[in-house]
Formats: C-alpha cells, structure tokens, sequence
C-alpha cells in the first residue's frame, strides 16, 4: 500500500533531489514526483543540476522546483536536471563544499537517483554529515546554530540505471525503455536475418549484470546468449555453433546471439562481438554480422512502466524523507514485482558490488540468488528453449492441448509458442485448438511442430484464434468427446475472464464427462488486467503502452491551445488502464467504475479546472475515463459537462481508444511474463499428467512469484458481477496520482 502523504503536513521541510551516473528513462518522472510529493506535502523542493557537482558548485545549481518546472517532462528521456560523474565530491573538500551549500541553504534532507556509485556516494556523505558540519561550524562558514539545526542528513536512494543491476529490487529505473529499444531493434533485426538466412551478433549494455541481455534473448526468441554472471564452459564457441546449426537444422531461418557488453570467458578474457562474428563465420561458413547498440538503448521517450513505476518509486522516497527521523539506516526503494520495497542501501550496494567477484570464484548459485527469481528463471527457460536438441524430443502418448479463449491480447502467441517448444522439450506432442471452444467442440486441433511456432513470439494476434465463448452444459459432451478422440491428457487455456468461466464450467462438471477429467491449467491473458490469481496479466503492459503514446499524442496536439481533453480506455468494468495510463501520462483526473463518478465530484473538478486555468496559466486538462466508469456519466456527457462550465476558456475533445489496445505486439514485459507464466503452467499438466492427476488451475505472478492456484480459490477471491479481482493492487495509486498529477488550486 502506498505510503499517504497528507497535505501541509511537511511544510518548513527543504529537500534537495539529483541524478547521478548514467542517466536512464524514468529519472524525469522520479524527479518530478518527488517535486509534486513535497509540494503538495508544503515542503520545498530543491533540484540540484549536474549530480553531486551541482552540490559542491552551489549558486544557480541548487534551485528551489516550483510545481511547473517539473511540468512536460514526464515523457522526456536522459535527466533534464542533468547528470556529472563529480571526482571532486569523492575528496574531503568536495564534501565539505556540498554540506555548506546545503546547510545554507536549510537543506538536510536528499533524494538522490543513480546508479551504485551515486548510492554509496549519498551514504558516504550522510555518514560524514556531522563531521562536516562540525569543521564548518568551527571554521566558521555556519552558526553554530545552523549546525544544530540540521543533526543529520536524511536521504533515500532510487536505482536509475538501464542495467538492473542492483541486487534486491526487480528492476531499476530505466530497464524497462531500455528493453523496448532493444526490442525494437530485435525485432527488425530478425527480419532481415530470416530473409537473407543469416546470423546476427548483437551487443547489448550491461557490464556486470547481464539482465538486459538475457531478458532479450527470451523474448526476442534468440538462439545463443553471453551474460557477465555467467562465463561459458572452455569450448563454448563449438557448443554455440552447434546450437546455432541444430536449430537451422530444426527449420530456423534466421540465428541471433545476444551478447552483453561485460561478457568475459571463464578465465576473465572478455568476449567481444567481433570474435564471435569470426568464429561463427569460420565454424558455420555463413555471413554473420554484428550490431551493437549501444546508446540508443538509453534513449527515447520512457515506457509507461518506467513512467508509473518511477514515479511511485519517487513519491515514496519523498514521502520517507519527510517523514523519517534519520536515526535508522537510509534505504534504497525498488521492486518486488509490483510492490514498492524498502531496502538497506549499504547491503543492496555491497552485494551488487560482490557479483563481480562471486564471478571470478565461480559461484553460480549465489549469483543467482542475489539476482532474484525472474532472473533464475529466466536463465533456465532460456536453456530449454534455445537447445535445439530438445525439438524432436522423443514423444510419449501424452498429449496437451493449447488455445485462447476470451479477446485478444497482445502476448497470446507468445504464451502459444512457448507453451509447444517447452512441451515438446518435456517429451509431450502439443496440440493447437483452434477458435477456442467452438473449434474444440468441432474437434478442430492439430498438433503442432517447433517449426510451426517458431517466430510466434514477437507477433501481436492469435494465429490459433480466439473466441469469447463460453460452452454452455449442453456442448460439454462435444467437447469432452473431441478431448477423449484427441487423445488429449492436458489442457492450456491461453486467455481472459471468459477462459476463466469457462474452465470453471468444465471443472462443475467434469464427473460427468471422462474427456473432461484431465489437468487444466489458464494462463492469464487479457488487457484489462482484470484476472484471477495474479497481478498482472499478459497484454495489459502492451495496452497500458498505447493509452501512454495516445495521451503523449494528444498533448502535442493541443499544444498550441487552450484545451480539455476526456480520453476513454478500455477495461470493461476495471479501471486499470484508465488510472494506470492516467498516472503514466499525467492526466489530472481518472475516472473508474470502482470508485463510480458523482455529481459532487464533477462539481470540484470543474471548479478545480477553472481555477487553474485562471490562477496557475494552465492551458491544458486531461482526463481518463474508464469505458464503463459510469453508465450516464459517459465520456460526450463529462465532455459536455466541462466543455459548458468552461465557458470559453478551452475547447473540449474526446478520444475514445478503442480496439487498437488489443492489438500490437507483446512489449518485452508481456513476453517475459507470459514466458515465465507459461512454463509454470506447463511444468504443473506435465506433473499432474505424471501423477495421474487432474485439478484445474491457474496462474499468476504475485510480487514477482509465479504461482498456481486452484480455479475455486481463485475465483473465490474476485467480484464476479464486475468480472475483477476483489483486491485490486493498483487502486493504491489513486493518492499517487492526486499528489502527483494534480496541483492544489
Ligand atoms: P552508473 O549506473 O552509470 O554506473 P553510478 O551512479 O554508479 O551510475 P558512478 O560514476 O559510479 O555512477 O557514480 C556517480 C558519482 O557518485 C561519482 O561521480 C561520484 O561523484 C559519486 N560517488 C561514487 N562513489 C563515491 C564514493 N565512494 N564517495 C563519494 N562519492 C562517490
Ligand atoms: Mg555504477
């Protein structure tokens, strides 16, 4: 639950905010919440230019933040306070310089966003604070009182750095955009390469902490991956082109390397590019080509995980700034999933800093520890599924059937794709239903092969089809007889809450039927982000990407005027788009069928509107809207509503998205998660396949844990009238997005 942060109640408070290291996507949205945070909070902000030697500079480089100098930049990339790589700041004099410019300044409180380097920097100071403030005061540069008035420095560190390398939190500020530019380039990449039959070596940043590279490499569908953690086996070049010859001989047009800009041998040799260009020319007699990426992974506009996430990220370390007392060690913030942690900032530095070494010994499992579940994941499914050995694994007489049901999501392919390559790794013939229960019903399946899929990953769609249908008990015999007729042993539904009825139907009544009695597992696919069991479901961040570009798109269209815009996501009867795209997009207002809209509502809002168009020179509005917000209370009647109390002072618009959030491709997240979801889910039918058993269930990520849940348990915790989940994690983020994206007038 997100820390509340009360107005008025930090007021006399000063704190300085910087960015430090290598900027990353996302800093400009931390920045701007730990301004909006304090200001509404009534303390005063201070950014502070060019990191640390913006401290030790003073003058100019420390400058109280108003609410509108944090204004347009939540969709700008790099840092527009500025970053420095300060040598001055690691002496005693450049410390002592910076405490002065501070305590003059009544400063004694710091947000600092950075890498490793800037967090051990900010500890470094709060640990000399006293000291300096001492030999200041006995110098005389401050009062004696001034010295006393500020006992210590309180601080909070953000992880930005396109990396993710900090141990402890899921991700860090950045890695997000960073995935999608690499993506991106993947994507065109393995175009190209398909059609010419080539190998592409691409290098991706990370020095010590291969994330990027191997994320990548799932979701990209590569072959071969090269990470700093893990240094390959002496005689890996053979092993790669073996790979990289079994998986053409598989049926595979194009082959991608992905290779991490800190990847070394065993020995500490580092691998560059170019040498694995040459050793697989040499060793495949192909062309291969190398593209390193290099900073246009850093660049671009920030996704809108990087926007939200950043920005909670930077309202709670406000908020703990202004309210902590500095006697406990200062934390770093990051993620459990979609939870904001607490982290020991000293512990989460030393053991980033200890990966390097742990690499030098050899010790694998601690570094896979330190580097969290996602990540020990990822390395493991990477394995099966780029090893080419295992596409004509030897088959059993067990067969698992895979389909969508409910409407189209981005990431259904990729769940269908990873759910054949790893079922036939485990030696299990897959079978694609086609059309959802209407196709079973009809028998309409067929089994698929790892060439059939292979490249279903990065596409948006569902090649197998999906329909909303949910079997009424009438077709339950069909379907059980195409089941028992198909052999099948197990069931993958790919889908949305209508695959979640649906399987609760056959689960009611399965006695009845022996082609229903098999394992059933869902996977949770749907953009509405409204399914049981998890978190998040597979789409939802490709949608949440596209309301994000839609608003970004609005708000340079009415640039040039004086206007009022209602947008309207999808989402049914959950409000997650809408508040989720509304707080990575900075609209001022969202309106949720959860929380319904009254008529008292609109009355402040539009008193709200009028005012700051008045008062504060606002020349812009921006409200989201939930398609089922309410059922009078539409978007043209909100629209009206503020287009007639404006009298002239804007001109009103709608833009109702629409389907185009259903289409598109799968972002890097999505692909990642229904990756991780889908092996979960597979190793669960192969288990109860083994075992004889056959429960139905499905699964989620909760916190960054992939888990399975039986479907009564499940359904058990949602509100099915509003087809959503009971809790909801996200509607925490409605005071976020008040504190953040709405100033007080
Ligand atoms: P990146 O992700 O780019 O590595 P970083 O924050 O780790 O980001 P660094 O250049 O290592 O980047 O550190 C940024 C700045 O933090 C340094 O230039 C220096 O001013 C300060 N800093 C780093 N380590 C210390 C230290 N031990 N003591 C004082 N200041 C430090
Ligand atoms: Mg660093």
């Amino acid at each position: 639950m997100a820390t509340r942060v009360s107005p008025g109640t930090a007021s006399g408070l000063r704190i300085g905010v910087l960015t430090g290291g290598g900027d990353a996507q996302g800093m400009n949205a931390a920045l701007r919440a730990v301004v909006r945070t304090c200001l509404t909070a009534g303390a005063q902000p201070y950014a502070i230019a060019e990191g640390y030697q913006g401290m030790i500079d003073g003058g100019d480089a420390i400058r109280p933040f108003a609410w509108e100098d944090a204004s347009g930049i939540l969709n700008r990339g790099g840092t527009v306070i500025g970053t420095f790589r300060s040598r001055q700041f690691m002496t005693h004099e450049g410390m002592l310089a910076a405490a002065a410019n501070l305590v003059t300044r009544g400063i004694d409180r710091l947000v600092v966003i950075g890498g490793d380097g800037s967090l051990t920097g900010l500890n470094e100071f709060a640990r000399q604070w006293g000291a300096l403030l001492d030999e200041l005061a006995g110098g005389g540069t401050i009062t004696p009182e001034q010295r006393d008035a500020h006992p210590r420095l309180i601080f909070a560190g953000l992880a930005g750095s396109i990396d993710n390398d900090l141990v402890g939190t899921d991700m860090t500020i950045g890695v997000d955009s960073a995935l999608h530019r690499i993506q991106d380039a993947i994507d065109a990449i393995a175009s190209t390469a398909a059609s010419h039959q080539r190998c592409f070596v691409v290098e991706v940043m990370g020095r010590d902490c291969g994330y990027l590279a191997l994320a990548t490499a799932v979701s990209g569908g590569c072959d071969y991956v090269l990470l700093p953690e893990l240094p390959p086996e002496p005689g890996w070049e053979q092993a790669m082109c073996d790979q990289l010859r079994r998986s053409r001989l598989a049926g595979r047009k194009d082959s991608i390397v992905i290779l991490a800009e800190g990847a070394t041998t065993r020995d500490g040799q580092p691998i560059s590019a170019e040498s694995v260009r040459a050793t697989i020319e040499a060793s495949l007699g192909e062309e291969a080509r190398v593209t390193i990426l290099g900073h246009v992974q850093r660049g671009g506009t920030p996704s809108a995980y990087d926007r939200w996430a950043s920005t909670l990220l930077g309202y709670e370390a406000a908020a703990y700034v202004l309210s902590a007392s500095g006697e406990e060690p200062g934390p770093v913030f990051g993620f459990h999933g979609e939870r904001v942690v607490r982290l020991p900032l000293v512990q989460a530095v030393s053991d980033t800093r200890s990966v390097p070494d742990l690499v030098r010994s050899g010790e694998r499992d601690r570094i896979l520890d330190l580097r969290g579940n996602e990540f020990r994941d990822l390395v493991r499914i990477f394995q099966e599924l780029s090893d080419p050995a295992r596409t004509q694994a030897a088959p059993t007489d067990k067969r698992v059937a895979v389909m969508h049901v409910g409407a189209l999501s981005p990431g259904m392919n990729t769940a269908a794709k990873t759910a054949v390559w790893l079922g036939i790794s485990r030696g299990l013939t897959m079978v694609g239903v086609r059309d959802g229960f209407i196709g079973l019903a009809g028998g309409d399946m067929s089994e698929l092969t790892w060439k059939d899929v292979d490249g279903w990953n990065q596409e948006g769609g569902a090649v197998l089809g999906t329909r909303r249908h949910v079997p009424e008990v009438e077709e339950l015999y069909a379907i059980s007889r195409a089941l028992e007729s198909g052999q099948i042993s197990g069931l993958l539904v790919i889908g949305g809450w209508n695959a979640y009825e649906a399987v609760q139907v056959l689960d009611a009544e399965r006695s009845r039927y022996p082609g229903l009695q098999i394992p059933i597992v869902c996977v949770p696919a749907g953009i509405d982000n409204n399914l049981p069991g998890t978190a998040t479901s597979v789409g939802a961040d490709a949608a949440l990407n596209l309301v994000v570009d839609c608003i970004d798109k609005v708000k340079m269209s009415a640039s040039a005027s004086q206007r009022c815009f209602v947008i309207e996501t999808m989402g049914k009867d959950c409000g997650y788009l809408a508040l989720m795209g509304g707080l990575a997009g900075g609209a001022e207002q969202v309106y949720l069928n959860e929380t319904s809209i009254t008529l008292d509502g609109l009355r402040e809002d539009v008193e709200w509107v009028k005012r700051s168009f008045d008062d504060h020179g606002r020349s812009f509005f921006l409200a989201v809207r939930n398609e089922n917000a309410h059922p009078d209370y539409t978007t043209d009647v909100l629209a009206n509503l503020f287009d007639a109390e404006g009298q002239g002072r804007y001109d009103t618009r709608t833009l109702i998205i629409g389907h185009i959030q259903q289409g598109g491709p799968p972002t890097p997240a999505d692909r990642l998660l229904a990756t991780r979801l889908t092996d979960a889910a597979m190793a669960r039918l192969a288990e109860q396949i083994s075992q004889g058993a056959a429960e139905v269930s499905c699964v989620g990520s909760v916190g960054n844990e992939i888990r399975l849940t039986g479907i009564r348990e499940a359904m058990e915790g949602t509100d099915r009238s509003h087809q959503r989940p009971i809790d909801q994690w996200w509607l925490d983020l409605k005071p976020v997005l008040d504190c953040v994206n709405r100033e007080m007038a």
